[in-house]
């Protein structure tokens, strides 16, 4: 059956690409990415050639709906992966679903790595109920309104940052939550320099920020799970 399959791929350890992504993109007509150069190099390493690679970022996932309906309805099938970790989440992949699902295609996914899900099981912090927050507004009024709603969330939430923002986004959430509320700052998760520190916003020490980041930051009624800054 055709079918719109969102393959997650991995977070940067290659021995998380599973045999289903592999099967799904080697079998699928198009493969829709972030980057036919990152994406290629990971086709590569399976030991696979795609059909055909097209570029899907924020500017071109509009103008691809047309062509992918086209194959749907003609009884292809569609992968769309980014350049890591989970289609969909902080990245693109999300209008060409609303598209299928709008037009009654079958929408399916190989699921697999998320930085998010990674960092919020191991945080330590509860992680039954939380939020996904994503990358927070770089500047402005969006961004203090986003950082507000937080003082107050009583489930653990889970941000992305890059690292040359992330000191300034632990300050404005010290500001604004309080020195005591428990944080906890993961980077390079599945690589070489996996590092996890836990700690307070007033406390916790992240050295010189290298690599990729998430934050998972207790909620409003949590306790500290570990109150002195801790790496593993
Ligand atoms: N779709 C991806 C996912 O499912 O995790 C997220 C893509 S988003 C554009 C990239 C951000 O995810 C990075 O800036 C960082 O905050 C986080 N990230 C991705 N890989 C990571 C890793 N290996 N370690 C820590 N954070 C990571």
């Amino acid at each position: 059956m055709s079918t719109l399959w969102l393959v997650a791929t991995p977070i940067g350890n290659l021995g998380d690409l599973q045999p289903r992504a592999i099967e799904v993109l080697a079998a699928v007509d198009l493969v829709c990415c972030e980057d036919t150069r990152r994406t290629g190099q990971l086709l590569r390493h399976a030991g696979i050639r795609a059909n055909r690679l097209a570029v899907c970022n924020e500017h071109t996932e509009y103008e691809l709906i047309g062509e992918l309906l086209d194959l749907l309805a003609a009884g292809s099938s569609v992968a769309v992966v980014s350049d890591a970790g989970s289609p969909g989440i902080s990245d693109p992949g999300g209008r060409l679903v609303a598209a299928a699902v709008d037009a009654g295609h079958q929408v399916s996914a190989v699921p697999g790595p998320s930085a998010a899900t990674m960092a919020v099981t191991i945080s330590g912090l509860p992680s039954g109920r939380h939020v996904f927050e994503g990358f927070l507004p770089r500047k402005g009024r969006e961004r203090a309104e986003r950082i507000a709603e937080l003082v107050d969330e009583p489930r653990t939430a889970v941000l992305y940052e890059a690292p040359h923002r992330l000191q300034r986004t632990l300050d404005d959430l010290r500001d604004a939550c309080g020195p005591d509320r428990g944080v906890v700052v993961s980077r390079e998760l599945t690589k070489l320099h996996e590092e996890t520190v836990r700690g307070t916003l007033g406390a916790i020490a992240v050295g010189e920020p290298r690599g990729e980041y998430v934050l998972v930051l207790a909620g409003a009624t949590a306790e500290v799970v570990a109150s002195d800054a801790e790496a593993v």
